[in-house]
């Protein structure tokens, strides 16, 4: 394969440090981009002996030149207790920082990654999503930053697409999990593993009975490779990308509890506003355009992620 000059945004978060990592490991050379806010210099230490890994600190808001023959666009906090910090600093990063990356691929004829989500579908009424359904979303309330945000940026990659010719893939990523998640971040699975290894309440939202479909960080990143590079240019997506077995919070609650030999309790908290019901990914797309569908257990990815955890949390003692 020939060697490639690679920018990802967002390139120090959980997702991002994955596919650095990845790209690197492929022999590409690698440009991370990130303002910190919610990623973390420790996801990337390990790789800033590489030569062929250059980091840049700079805010997605604002335009960039840089010359690279890919991008994958990642910047943008994921978890809602982060994407709702700053809600108008999110839509921004979303919305400006796809015209600023999609200016940059106009001007340098670079292909481009959107990590889109499954957070475009809202509180779906079809059930499991297909890539061809135009979801449920609440366009004023608190989840709206970031759900309308993605929305519009996937609006944006479809118009440079068609009115400027680029060469886009779209990825709606469902949950994904895995080391390197940030310990403060509220997404389900770091917060039962850590309140799970720390023997305190698991705090269920709601009563539980909400789904989600869990997908291990590696399956992701795989997919997200395939995805830019094994399809034609004429094949943009959206293309759904996410593990389709489905657990209820409470399930997870109790897996969890189990795997961590935990003592924990279970707690049940006040369900957020819009929290959907139920989400699950249908795969065929990837199945048939990428020959892709995870292959890590929840029980096997969560193992990992419990090992990532533990000595992380001993330190902080
Ligand atoms: P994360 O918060 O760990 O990573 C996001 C990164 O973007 C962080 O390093 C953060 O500092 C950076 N960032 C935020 N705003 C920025 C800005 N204005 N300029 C430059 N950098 C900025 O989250 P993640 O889980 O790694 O998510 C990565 C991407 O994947 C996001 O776009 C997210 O919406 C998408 N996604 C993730 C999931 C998931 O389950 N992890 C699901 C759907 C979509
Ligand atoms: N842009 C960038 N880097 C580039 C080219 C463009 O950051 O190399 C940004 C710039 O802020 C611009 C935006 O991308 O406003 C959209 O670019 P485009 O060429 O589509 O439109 P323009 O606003 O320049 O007419
Ligand atoms: N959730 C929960 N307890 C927590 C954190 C989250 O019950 O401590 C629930 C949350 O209400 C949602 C699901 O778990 O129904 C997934 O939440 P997360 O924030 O991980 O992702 P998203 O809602 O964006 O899918």
């Amino acid at each position: 394969m020939k060697k490639k000059r690679v920018l990802v945004t967002g390139g120090s978060g959980f997702l991002g440090s994955h596919l650095c990592e990845r790209l690197l490991e492929m022999g590409h050379e690698v440009l991370c981009l990130d303002n910190f806010f919610t990623g973390n210099k420790g996801n990337i230490l390990h790789l800033i002996d590489n030569p062929y890994f250059e980091i840049i600190r700079h805010d997605v808001t604002f335009p960039l030149y840089v010359e690279v023959d890919e991008i994958y666009n990642l910047a943008c906090p994921a978890s809602p207790i982060h994407y709702q910090f700053d809600p108008v600093q999110t839509t921004k990063t979303s919305v400006h920082g796809a015209i600023n990356m999609l200016g940059l691929a106009k001007r340098i004829k670079a292909k481009i990654f959107q990590a889109s989500t499954s957070e475009v579908y809202g509180d779906p009424k079809i059930h499991p999503q297909p890539e061809s359904y135009w979801g449920n979303v609440n366009p004023n309330g608190v989840r709206s930053c970031y759900d309308e945000g993605k929305r519009c940026a996937e609006t944006l990659f479809f118009d440079y697409n068609r009115q400027h010719g680029l060469r886009i893939k779209v990825g709606r990523i469902f949950n994904t999990y895995g080391p390197r998640m940030a310990m403060n971040d509220g997404r389900v699975v770091s917060n039962f593993i850590i309140q799970a290894l720390r023997n305190e309440n698991i705090t269920v939202y709601g009563d539980g009975a909400q789904t989600r479909s869990f997908c291990y960080v590696d399956d992701l990143i795989e997919g997200m490779i395939r995805f830019m590079n094994e399809t034609p240019d004429t094949f943009t997506g959206p293309m759904n990308l996410g593990n389709p077995v489905e657990f209820t919070i409470l399930q997870l609650a109790e897996t969890i509890i189990t795997m961590t030999h935990s003592s924990s309790r279970i707690e049940f908290d006040p369900l957020p506003m819009d929290d959907p019901m139920q989400r699950c990914p249908d795969i065929q797309l990837a199945q048939k355009a990428i020959d892709w569908a995870p292959q890590t257990t929840l029980e096997n990815g969560l193992e990992k992620t419990i090992h990532y955890f533990k000595p992380r949390l001993k330190a902080l003692k």
